[in-house]
């Protein structure tokens, strides 16, 4: 029986790992490099705040601890789009019932921590991992603060370290044929603050996702639990209007007033925010393979990094566990084939989340100004109005239906697309894509 593992990170993913582990009645030592955000005033990293839907909650909730982060979650029932012309619109995300929820970075991590601690799990901080020794299965750990180094072995050892993972450099540099892809987009983003107003009230609607949609790039909000929101700009890092042009105080309150003028009120600081607020990258990463025989595993951002644009990046770590977790039902403790599995699993569903939110991207940058693209986007609305379990979008199914499989919402939304891209190209398209005719001949290739 394999029974010390060491898992390499004690982000979301980690954290959440290791709780799956002790509670199997494994020996879980955890090592973070950074200090204990419970502690200390650490700053969580890459976001202060995430959307978590039904596939991370599915891998909470087999832990016991949906509901305790059900209570620290704020529900947002659908989108708030704030348009220039100062209008608004909600479109909700779905069925009634149907929601994601806003979430601080910090405060999970933390309950996360907590959770593992009390599982049994063993916390060890200011750990960075900078070596594996393959030979030995020893990972080598410095701790930051005196420089001294630890040599830890395990039967088992998991790289849960983040999209920049010191544990994948390690598989890399051993592995003769290890396949690794990292590709950043021309958008950078920037996190800003919409203060609470008096006795923490929300200066918005609070239980929705806001966008302020901009064709080349967008402004989202998400609301936390003292009032206040977190605003992140998705915009390019170089050209005409970007942020390497955004340089000077009045610079920026120009471009906000011609561009999100309802955010101004709302950000009496904005420009010492928007110097002070560093601008940060999005990258993908996909790799393979993710293991190494019966003995290490890549998970979470360290296997497979996204960008943010399905809100999926944490949640497709979490489902991570829960599918790790059944495979340890499945195969007790055949480590071999339960790693094997694993990859042969998940693999091809990260990928095909990686290429939604890629896609998604992209539609937003490029073709959210065609109006044919509108049109498209229109056309199925309706079908997915009349025909909700015919057509369904690819959103939906990646954020409502943890049980379907990624890689089957990509085949689904790519067979959607295919017999959409037949139906544009109708001559008659713009006038009569209302008609039965055309909802017939659709429903006819589906
Ligand atoms: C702008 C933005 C918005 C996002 N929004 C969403 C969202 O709405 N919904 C969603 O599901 N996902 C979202 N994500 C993705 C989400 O943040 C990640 O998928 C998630 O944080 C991955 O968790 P992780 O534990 O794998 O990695 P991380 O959260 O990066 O944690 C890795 C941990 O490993 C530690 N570590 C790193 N190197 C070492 C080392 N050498 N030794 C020891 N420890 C180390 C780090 O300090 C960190 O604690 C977003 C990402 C971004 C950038």
């Amino acid at each position: 029986m394999k029974k010390n593992i060491v898992v390499i990170g004690a982000g979301l993913v980690g954290s959440l790992l290791s709780i799956y582990l002790s509670r199997r009645g494994y020996k879980v030592k955890m090592f973070e490099r950074r200090g204990d955000m419970r502690q200390e005033n650490i700053p969580g990293g890459r976001s202060i705040n995430l959307a978590l839907s039904d596939r991370g909650l599915l891998a909470l909730e087999k832990m016991g601890l949906a509901e305790e982060i059900r209570n620290i979650a704020i529900p947002m029932h659908g989108r708030f789009m704030h348009n220039l012309d100062g209008s608004t619109a909600f479109q909700p995300y779905g069925k009634e019932g149907q929601y994601i929820h806003s979430v601080s970075r910090g405060e999970l991590n933390k309950k996360l921590l907590d959770a593992a601690e009390q599982s049994g799990v063993e916390l060890f901080f200011y750990e960075k991992c900078f070596e594996i020794n393959w030979q030995e299965n020893e990972v080598v750990f410095e701790n930051v603060l005196t420089e001294n180094t630890t040599d830890v072995d395990a039967d088992v050892i998991f790289g849960a370290d983040g999209a920049f993972s010191a544990a994948r450099l390690q598989h890399q540099l051993n592995h003769e044929k290890f396949d690794y892809q990292q590709h950043y987009i021309d958008w950078g983003y920037k996190e800003l603050t919409i203060p609470a107003g008096p006795g923490n009230s929300f200066r918005l609607e609070k239980n929705v996702l806001h966008i302020w949609p901009r064709k080349a790039y967008m402004l989202i909000a998400l609301p936390n639990l003292n009032g206040d929101f977190t605003c992140t700009l998705f915009f390019p890092f170089e050209g005409e209007l970007s942020f390497e042009k955004l340089d000077t105080k009045e610079k920026v309150i120009s471009f906000f007033e011609t561009t999100f003028p309802d955010t101004l009120g709302l950000i009496p600081d904005l420009t010492d925010q928007f110097f002070a607020n560093p601008v940060s990258s999005l990258v993908t990463v996909k790799c393979f393979p993710w293991i190494r025989e019966d003995s290490f595993a890549l998970i979470g951002d360290a296997a497979h990094a996204i960008v943010p644009f399905f809100g999926q990046g944490m949640n497709c770590g979490f489902e991570d566990c829960r599918i790790l977790d059944e495979l340890m039902d499945k195969y007790g403790d055949d480590w071999s084939t339960i790693l094997y599995e694993y990859q042969r699993q998940r693999k091809p569903d990260a990928d095909a989340i990686a290429d939604l939110a890629v896609s998604n991207f992209i539609e937003m940058r490029d073709k959210t100004a065609d109006p044919k693209f509108l049109l498209q986007k229109k056309l199925e609305a309706r079908l997915h109005e009349k025909h909700p379990r015919k057509w369904i979008p690819a959103y939906s199914l990646v954020t409502f239906s943890p049980h379907i499989r990624y890689s089957d919402a990509f085949r689904n939304a790519m067979r959607q697309e295919a017999i959409m891209q037949q139906i544009m190209m109708r001559p008659d398209i713009e006038e009569n894509w209302q008609s039965e005719e055309i909802e017939k001949l659709i429903l006819s290739k589906l």
